[in-house]
């Protein structure tokens, strides 16, 4: 037992941004993923998102295509040589508030980080077009996995069963796969802090909050709370989100969201400068306030057990705080790719299956665990900063800007293929435009 003839046959739990990501890397090289998605559809929040530079040439990697449909979607700006942060407390007026020589903090220079915003339910859908139609199944909610003859035999709660010879846990924060993998022995918790998000037209955004937000990401930072917003959609929309400090527990730890008023934002900003005082007039009467959870407490000891693996937020789910969750996704999901591509390689050329897959998943996990914890861990510390609930930077702006640069500088110099052999790193590059 144990050799087969490819096609290797990939069974993706999760339709999210990074199971459809891994599964169009996967098929480019003639791997049969098919996704397991528990929804009845696409599914995604019309919220802006961005990908790194960083991010966007390691997803050249997985497929080219990637880039040219963020590319055709995205915000990207040659003006947005830099992320501003800005005084969102202590300004008296919108004058004040706009002035950048009394409320500016501190720029950071974006380098590599460039980012290209994009409105996430556009691109998921993008994504989507790309693979056949047969690769994605939906209305399946993988209720458990085990393994039997060299085989996974994944289990959905409709009764149903399916078979590959890998799973790749792409179900993102509460993952199935990760409970059955570790027998329950990691589990993402509250990061007390809640975001409340929306979109309104460019010039809508400009009115509230001034000219310095149609071209720059722009994070406003105050004591508890802070409010980041950046153009997506060709500069033609406002991504805004609130961040926010919250002592007491979430409401719905499963659930991660509850409807509020929105005279909630309200409190949250209670004594801010009146331009972030007055957000709250941009949402709805009736917002989501989402919960945001991370493994940070109890991260996953492993990534790859068996069969299986977890890839994305399955694995490192993390605060928004970097925002940079999804692109620590796409690093997994080209390791996984590649290292899928050569066992598929191998057993073309009569290796021994088992042992090359098993290989193969240990060097995923070995090459990604770090990286994922520093991940989600940095990401808190972060969030910390910005609501300046940071003991080592405090208020301080040139602190808080030496150890976002500190920080960002690890995110986007980071060699993904640097744990990998040099063939496996030249198969990478291999797929490149
Ligand atoms: P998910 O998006 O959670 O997808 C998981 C999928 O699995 C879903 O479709 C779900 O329905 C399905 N599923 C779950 N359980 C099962 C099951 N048992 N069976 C079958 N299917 C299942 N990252 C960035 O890089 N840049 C940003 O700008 C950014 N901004 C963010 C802003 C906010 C406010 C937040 C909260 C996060 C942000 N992130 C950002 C992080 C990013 O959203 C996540 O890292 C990313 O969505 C993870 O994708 P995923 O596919 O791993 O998981």
């Amino acid at each position: 037992m144990g050799s087969i003839a490819p096609p290797l046959q990939v069974a993706v739990v999760g339709g999210g941004i990074i199971g459809v990501m891994t599964a169009i890397g996967l098929r480019r090289r003639g791997i049969n993923a098919i996704i397991y998605e528990r929804a009845s559809t696409w599914h995604e929040v019309s919220a802006g998102f961005a990908f790194t530079g960083a991010a966007r040439e390691w997803m050249e990697m997985i497929d080219p295509a990637l880039v040219e449909l963020l590319s055709s979607m995205s915000g990207k700006s040659d003006a947005s040589t830099s992320n501003a942060y800005w005084n969102g407390f202590h300004p008296r007026t919108n004058e004040e508030a706009e002035d950048e020589s009394k409320s500016l903090l501190f720029r950071t220079p974006t380098n590599n980080l460039s980012f290209w915003g994009c409105v996430r339910s556009q691109f998921l859908k993008g994504m989507a077009a790309m693979l056949p139609e047969e690769a994605s199944i939906f209305g399946k909610q993988l209720a458990g996995y085990d393994e039997v003859n060299d085989k996974v035999i994944l289990h959905f709660d409709d009764g149903s069963t399916a078979e590959a010879d890998v799973l790749l846990g792409c179900d993102g924060i509460h993952s199935a796969t990760r409970k059955v993998m570790l027998a329950g022995e990691s589990r993402a918790g509250f990061s007390h802090t809640a975001t409340y998000r929306t979109m309104v037209p460019i010039d809508v955004g400009i009115k509230a909050l001034g000219q310095k937000v149609a071209k720059n990401a722009c994070n406003h930072l105050g004591p508890n709370a802070d409010l980041l917003c950046y153009p997506v959609m060709s500069m033609t929309l406002l991504n805004i989100a609130v961040f926010a400090y919250e002592d007491s527990e979430f409401p719905d730890p499963d659930r991660m969201t509850v409807q509020v008023d929105r005279s909630e934002i309200a409190k949250v900003f209670q004594g801010f400068s009146p331009q972030i005082a007055d957000i709250w007039k941009l949402y709805p009467e009736k917002v989501v306030k989402w919960g945001i959870f991370d493994l940070e407490d109890n991260p996953p000891s492993t990534y790859a057990r068996g069969r299986a693996c977890l890839v994305g937020d399955a694995a490192h789910a993390s605060t928004p705080y970097m925002g940079v969750g999804a692109c620590t996704g796409v690093e997994d999901a080209l390791v996984i790719c590649t290292l899928l591509e050569s066992v598929q390689q191998k057993a073309l050329a009569g290796e021994e299956l088992k042992e090359a897959l098993g290989e193969a998943l240990q060097t995923y996990s070995g090459a990604r665990l770090e990286r994922g914890r520093w991940i989600h861990h940095h990401s808190r510390q972060m969030g910390q900063m910005y609501h300046w609930r940071y003991g080592p930077t405090g208020r301080d702006p040139q602190r808080m800007k030496q150890k976002l640069e500190e920080n960002w500088g690890k995110v986007v110099t980071y060699d993904v293929l640097a744990p990998l052999q040099p063939e496996l790193r030249a198969l990478a590059r291999s797929h490149r435009k």
